[in-house]
């Protein structure tokens, strides 16, 4: 199994990935947000003893380097969760990295978070005054100076081991990576503190060379957890060249219904065999929407199951009410953002 935080990696089995990785479950800490509740977060390395500490704070990068979409919206959700808590939240944009590693200048991706995904950070619930937003091209000198000392005290084969192959570009984004997870602890910052990264599982090699660099440098270890991917509407990988892979935060609401109208379901051939067996909601990424995003309550979704499993409730009934659901999201959330923009417009991330 292969984790490759600038490419494309799928998981089909995230027990066995676990194992892999080194990877701890999640385990049940009784935790009121739907991504635990759910299992959708499945593993971590030291939670605990972030969820436990008295100094902490949730750190997040946005890539500013194509359409944000639903798949985005989960760090998101999790960081709005987070801050609800009073958790200090950093949310650094990484155009430093779209630059080396996907040849985006600093101004299209400035633009690209100014005008998408900052607005959309917000319009889903983040509060930017209690935010620690940061562009990587415009922190302050000890950043640099850190990231720069990382760079001395490591090998090309310490990083091949976490990595595989290498470029240039990637082992620079790697090293600025490590210096966003790290640096809030140095004394220039806020000194010591058990900084949680949430991430999709093919981040795990940077959170794992940034666990071992602290060591070395006798921080805190980084804690992160893992949540599980977001399945491309048509089933398979998400992808920013297949448009009809995603649903975009900035799709107008039409299209958004029509995607998820067309999305993959898990129902038999006929409807006769459907009400016979059931659908299969493993296969399904209209019920996975719902887990993820759309489902109002842990019962619903349960009825959701229930119904789907027992074929009492057959997939255009369901794919009906999923439309619906995203059509007054995405309703919603284009006023938010449009809102939210003029908050963007006030911010001095770049200048
Ligand atoms: S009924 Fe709903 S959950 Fe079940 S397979 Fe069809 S679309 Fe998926």
């Amino acid at each position: 199994m292969e984790l490759n935080p600038w490419g494309s990696s799928t998981i089909k089995d995230y027990d066995k990935l676990t194992r892999e990785f080194g990877i701890q479950k999640m385990p049940n800490l009784g935790i009121s947000n739907r991504y635990f509740r759910r299992g959708i977060i499945f593993g971590h390395r030291d939670f605990d003893k972030f969820w436990n500490a008295d100094k902490r704070s949730v750190l997040t990068g946005i890539m500013p380097s194509g359409p944000m979409h639903l798949g985005h919206k989960m760090v998101v959700d999790q960081c709005v969760f987070y801050q609800s808590l009073g958790i200090k939240t950093r949310v650094l944009i990484a155009d430093i990295e779209a630059r080396v590693t996907r040849g985006i200048s600093k101004e299209q991706a400035q633009k690209l978070a100014l005008e998408e995904y900052l607005p959309n950070w917000i319009a889903l619930g983040l509060d930017p005054k209690k935010a620690d937003i940061y562009a990587q091209t415009n922190r302050s000198v000890p950043y640099y100076s850190f990231y720069s000392l990382l760079s001395g005290r490591i090998t090309l084969n310490e990083m091949s081991a976490v990595y595989g192959n290498l470029t240039p570009g990637k082992i620079t984004s790697a090293l600025v990576q490590m210096g966003d997870i790290l640096h809030p602890q140095l004394p220039e910052y806020d000194g010591p503190e058990h900084v949680l990264v949430p991430v999709g599982a093919d981040q795990d090699p940077h959170i794992r060379l940034a666990r071992g660099f602290a060591e070395k440098e006798h921080l805190i270890k980084p804690s992160a957890t893992y949540h599980r991917f977001a399945t491309g509407l048509e089933g398979g990988k998400m992808s920013s060249s297949r448009e009809n892979s995603y649903i975009a935060l900035n799709d107008p609401a039409d299209v958004a219904v029509k995607k998820a109208s067309n999305a993959l379901t898990g129902g038999r051939n006929t409807a006769a065999e459907q009400k016979k067996k059931g659908g299969d909601i493993s296969k399904c990424v209209v019920y996975e929407l719902y887990a993820y995003h759309f489902a109002k309550s842990d019962k619903e979704l349960a009825e959701i199951r229930r119904k789907c499993t027992t074929g009492e409730m057959l997939c255009g009934e369901c794919k009906q009410m999923l439309a619906e659901r995203v059509g007054e999201f995405m309703s919603s959330l284009a006023k938010k953002r449009e809102r939210a923009k003029k908050e963007v417009g006030k911010m001095e991330i770049f200048r």
